[in-house]
């Protein structure tokens, strides 16, 4: 039987990280359905779920790495702006962001300070803000 599946998933694409995330999107979406009881949400589970097999057992892995590395890249840069704006907000307590009005470089200055003049680090010009 293990060998049967195992001659079977060969060649094929199998679970990928896109499949294994869709998988967890139809589960969220049947147990929506459940609580809501809107058929949309079976409908959208049925969907994505012959979707997601339709991918596992395909034999065109050369495409499906690709829809797979789009996506750990998506994953990946959504994971670099959370990030980012974790730390802005952090950094939005203790300091005030400006942008340079010749070059556009974003400074950062301490709060707090009152009227001071601020030299752009790119592009050298002076500026004066309310910190
Ligand atoms: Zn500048």
């Amino acid at each position: 039987m293990r060998e049967k599946l195992y001659r079977f998933m060969s060649g094929r694409n199998g679970m990928d990280e896109l499949a294994r995330m869709q998988s967890w999107v139809v589960l969220i979406l049947l147990l929506l359905g459940l609580f809501t009881r809107l058929g949309i949400f079976s409908i959208l589970a049925l969907a994505l779920m012959i979707y997601m097999y339709f991918r596992v057992f395909s034999r065109n892995t050369a495409k499906r790495y690709e829809e797979n590395q789009k996506y750990v890249n998506f994953r990946y840069n959504c994971t670099v702006q959370w990030n980012k704006k974790k730390k802005r907000m952090q950094q939005m307590k203790t300091y005030r962001f400006f942008k340079c009005p010749t070059c556009k470089q974003e400074v950062r200055v301490p709060k707090g300070h009152g009227k001071i003049e601020i030299s752009c680090p790119k592009c050298r010009e002076k500026f004066i803000r309310k910190s």
